[in-house]
């Protein structure tokens, strides 16, 4: 007889999305979802009574368009805008739109001089994009850098995989996180997060402190487990959707 696993604890899961669920694209607008990881999503929101979240750097708007109709519970541009479980957004008051101006005139200027660079608008925050020409990374950091300088200290520049962006200061996917686990469906469940890069480091850490499971997809960012690749994480999620809990 085959042994049927029961879950000693509830979990809940945190994913990131692009390099972590969807395989990297030429463009942020050039991936797409396919059926079988809808269904696999909804298969585990029915397993975890409700408690998955995307914890995107894009902006909610665009993970709905890529994961609607469902409205996900989710973090967007790296945790500054939230929504929770019953749809409530949560976003930071007094946001600095004039400073976010000046940032994205500055990208523009700069993306302009460096074709094959592509310019991402999120509202806020901008990020310039290098994976067509990663030979201009060290240039791109660098001039992203100095315009940060020049902005000054009410924005943050995350480093990313083939992509840096200039975000307002504020709340972190870590952030985001923490207040999830306050709320129902996800309070009193043990998390998991699953992350790819170095803008997931902080939680990655976070999950770890609070006694849940860190999924590091590749070798950018430290974790307690690793996996290789998004096929690999979806391996990893068909296993918790069956089992309702990790496959340890
Ligand atoms: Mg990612």
């Amino acid at each position: 007889m085959m042994e049927r696993r029961i879950p000693s604890q509830r979990w809940c899961l945190f994913l990131d999305v692009d390099g972590t669920l969807l395989e990297m694209a030429a463009t942020p607008d050039a991936v797409q979802v396919e059926a079988n990881l809808q269904d696999l999503l909804n298969r585990l929101r029915t397993v975890l009574g409700g408690a998955v979240a995307l914890i995107s750097g894009r902006p909610i708007v665009s993970l709905d368009r890529l994961f609607g109709p469902h409205r996900w519970a989710a973090a967007g541009v790296h945790g500054l805008e939230r929504r929770d479980s019953q749809g409530r957004w949560h976003s930071q008051n007094g946001f600095d739109v004039a400073t976010v101006a000046q940032a994205r005139d500055r990208l523009r200027q700069l993306a302009d001089r460096l074709p094959g660079t592509i310019l991402e608008d999120k509202g806020l925050s901008v990020a310039l994009h290098f994976r067509q020409v990663p030979h201009l990374e060290s240039q791109v950091r660098g001039e992203m850098r100095a315009i940060l300088r020049a902005l000054g200290s009410r924005l943050v520049l995350l480093e990313g995989r083939m992509v840096v962006e200039l975000r307002l200061a504020g709340a972190n996917k870590a952030d985001a996180i923490r207040e999830f686990l306050g709320e129902a469906p996800f309070k009193g469940r043990r998390p998991i997060f699953i992350g790819d890069d170095r803008t997931d480091e902080k939680a990655l850490e976070e999950v770890q402190r609070v006694g849940g499971l860190s999924i590091a997809v590749g070798d950018r960012v430290r974790a307690m487990l690793r996996v290789s690749s998004p096929r690999d994480v979806r391996v990893f999620l068909e296993e918790l959707a069956d089992a309702g809990a990790p496959p340890l």
